[in-house]
């Protein structure tokens, strides 16, 4: 089964073309500046190509991108039917979608429902759903959540403490990000250790430019440091994660600003770009770190010392842990965060062997002799997990 896997932004979207249940990535790209001009990236057959076209829509967008797949000489399929069906990433599945769906009438309403959760991308996602809908009419369309992999913790871990009618009024709450990610390395992990995940208690870091830790309790996702939007937790590349709300009036009032301008800063100016003035990757910080930069240092500290203690916190909620799992652009390539982040919880039973930890880019477990918890590095791919949902869904469906 060939499923086409679409993450649709307001002005960008990525795709995979991927061959069922195998995962072969036949073709993968990003259409760009949508609405504006029009960009393209392609990769299939081990050839890359780039180049600019001009696309005013989402649905120009997917008639470009279907037409590279079923191009004579750079193509990977010879008809557009052979797509068999659609997966979509939507960012919020608020409380009522938990899991992966069909797109149907009544599914894109629900999603459409949140869009007060998620005002940035699900309107986005919807745009990505009705152009394939215009363009690929009757195939099936499958909806994968991002927040759907925490829709099951207990609401101790996701009530907020703030006036109740705030969660039962506007759905003020935890929903949790990065969950098709958490999910699948998790999988993934009770896989490396030959156990079931429901015998497992695994604390997932998704260190990226966007960053969040999940504590996946027997299989379930029991706690997750994002909360109602992407911005609570860590600090993340222009993310200020977790601060006292209080600073926002403090902010507001010195600098005159609205609330939405500081909540604009709070999301693309703070992080580690706005601590050390450098850069929001991390690999220009820690560059500027050695070269004796303190507040790039700093920046790198501190987001060393939040993922430490949302690891202590997480094997505290679920009464120990046994594996750790690093994930995302940070966690799969970067050996020194991986060894600083672990460094000092030998207490725990956690130790990294610095040999093992040379890697990146593959499964590997890099426990030290003498652990008593497992620590892995596993790349994430959220797209093989949406095909994998589409393709139950839409055999389901038939
Ligand atoms: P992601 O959002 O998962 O794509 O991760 C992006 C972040 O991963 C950026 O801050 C990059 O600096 C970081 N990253 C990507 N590759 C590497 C690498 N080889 N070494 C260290 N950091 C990396």
């Amino acid at each position: 089964m060939k499923i086409l896997v679409i993450n649709a932004g307001s002005s960008s979207l990525k795709y995979q073309l991927l061959d069922m249940p195998e995962g072969k990535v036949l073709a993968k790209g990003l259409c760009e500046r949508i609405g504006i001009d029009g960009k393209y990236k392609y990769e299939a057959k081990g050839e890359k190509l780039e180049g600019e076209t001009p696309m005013a829509t989402h649905s120009d967008a997917i008639r470009f991108l279907t037409s590279m797949l079923v191009d004579p000489a750079k193509g990977v399929i010879s008809d557009m039917k052979e797509i068999d069906a659609v997966g979509h990433r939507v960012v919020s599945g608020g409380e009522k979608l938990y899991e992966s769906v069909l797109v149907t009438a009544e599914s894109k309403k629900a999603i459409e429902e949140c869009i007060p959760l998620a005002p940035l991308h699900n309107p986005a996602n919807l745009t990505g759903i009705s152009a394939c809908e215009e363009v690929m009419p009757g195939v099936p369309q499958v909806a994968v959540f991002d927040t759907a992999f925490h829709a099951k913790m207990p609401k101790k871990a996701y009530i907020y403490a703030l006036p109740y009618e705030y969660y039962e009024k506007y759905g003020v709450r935890r929903y949790g990000f990065h969950g098709t990610s958490h999910r699948f390395v998790s999988e993934q992990c009770a896989k490396a250790m030959g156990k079931d995940i429901k015998d497992l208690r695994i604390i997932t870091c998704h260190l990226g430019n966007g960053s969040s830790i999940a504590a996946v309790d027997h299989g379930v996702s029991v706690d997750t440091s994002m909360g109602f939007t992407p911005l609570e937790g860590l600090p993340m590349g222009t993310r200020c994660g977790n601060i006292d709300p209080a600073i926002v009036e403090t902010i507001a009032v010195k600098e005159n600003l609205t609330v939405s301008q500081v909540l604009n800063i709070l999301n693309k100016k703070s992080g580690v770009l706005g601590v050390s003035g450098v850069s929001s990757d991390f690999r220009d910080i820690a560059a500027a770190a050695k070269e004796g930069n303190e507040r790039a240092a700093l920046a790198n500290d501190m987001f060393v010392y939040a993922v430490k203690k949302f690891i202590g916190a997480y094997a505290a909620a679920m009464g120990g842990v046994d594996a750790i799992v690093f994930t995302a652009g940070v966690g799969e390539n970067d050996k020194t965060f991986r060894l600083k982040m672990t460094e000092g919880l030998e207490f725990m039973g956690v130790k990294v062997d610095p040999v093992k930890n040379d890697t990146r880019g593959k499964i590997a477990e890099i426990t030290a002799d003498g652990a008593t918890v497992r620590t892995f590095v596993i790349p994430t791919n959220e797209e093989l997990v949406i095909a994998m949902d589409t393709e139950a869904i839409a055999k389901a469906a038939k």
